[in-house]
């Protein structure tokens, strides 16, 4: 223990460190040693000031680095580019990964420019269950046109690939994972309702986990009614592709996607009914290597081709030239 004195005289070197006059003062007259708590005086709260601005300067060096222009690769962990990942067509250029690709960005890729007529761009879903879960479908659908900019999960039209005109639909998975509600039901039997009207091909690009269970047995009926309007379509003898993109599952792989006059697919891409843990569970076998891939359905017979994004355009209008010679022969007869 030291005694008052020595503690006295701790005190008073303190304070002619600090320089204050009234801490002094303080100091010396107390005896039980209280203003060692005394707020600190304006000089240390300067000094303090004066160290700030360079741990800001080291934050800010941090802060230079660009963020938002470059993107890892899911499959193969590359950085890449952000600008080389667009001008790829959402492709890594290392492993091929086929990223999701907008419906937008989609149609951009495959019609000639200012080709493209969209078809029913205002038409959005209506709550009428009036389902509630962790929030409303009528305030997850608000969230969503705001984030996405889009109306709802699929966007159609008519178009021109090269020469060919075709009815075009395409999904968006990122709009509450491309799900099969009314809205997108209607839309595409429309397309096909006007693309047999007008004797047109149709191309329907698919990305979805399946149908949307918000709208419960209504997104369910959208499975037989575009079937329907496919089967007329068929009747006329016109053609209709289906493209399968990452991932396309139940409800929509169940209907209008599994039944084109030709079925393509991208590499890699997911496609299915049920989910792999669902048959794992439900059959309690080992499911083998690849399954519910593009290329192993390609091998089991599923479908018809895989074709990688780059070459898809180049690659439809190869197909169109061959399914739409006999219409175009008879079309020039007339
Ligand atoms: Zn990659």
């Amino acid at each position: 223990m030291r005694s008052p004195a020595s503690q006295r005289s701790i005190m008073n070197d303190r304070s002619a460190q600090m320089g204050t006059t009234s801490f002094t003062k303080k100091a010396l007259g107390s005896e039980n040693g209280e203003p060692a708590v005394t707020p600190p005086p304006a000089p240390i709260t300067e000094t303090t000031f004066v160290k700030k601005p360079k741990l800001a300067s080291g934050k800010s060096r941090k802060r230079d680095i660009p963020e938002g222009l470059w993107t890892k690769c899911k499959r193969c962990s590359t950085m890449v580019f952000d600008k080389e990942l667009d001008e790829n067509l959402k492709v890594c250029p290392n492993c091929q990964y086929h990223f999701p690709l907008g419906a937008r960005e989609r149609i951009h890729s495959l019609v000639e420019t200012c080709s493209f007529e969209e078809m029913d761009a205002d038409m959005q879903s209506v709550d009428v269950l009036k389902f509630t879960g962790i929030s409303t479908y009528t305030s997850k659908l608000a969230d969503y046109q705001k984030s996405t900019g889009q109306k709802d999960a699929v966007v159609t039209g008519i178009g021109k690939i090269e020469e060919h005109r075709v009815g075009l639909g395409v999904m968006d998975f990122s709009f509450l994972g491309g799900s099969m509600g009314s809205v997108v039901g209607e839309k595409l039997t429309r397309l096909i309702e006007k693309s047999t009207e007008k004797c047109l091909p149709v191309i329907i690009i698919s990305t979805s986990g399946g149908a949307r269970m918000y709208e419960g047995m209504f997104s369910l009926m959208q499975m037989a009614k575009t079937c329907g309007a496919l089967a007329y379509h068929a009747r006329a003898k016109l053609t209709f592709i289906s493209v399968l993109t990452d991932p396309t599952m139940a409800g929509v792989m169940a209907s209008y996607a599994s039944v084109g006059d030709l079925i393509i697919a991208e590499p890699g891409a997911m496609i299915g009914f049920a989910g792999p843990r669902v048959i794992k569970d439900t059959t309690q076998a080992e499911l083998p290597a690849g399954f519910q891939t593009a290329e192993f359905l390609l091998d089991h017979g599923l479908i018809d081709s895989i074709v990688p994004r780059k070459d898809m355009k180049k690659q439809l209008v190869e197909y169109l030239d061959y399914l739409t010679v006999g219409a175009k022969r008879a079309a020039s007869a007339n």
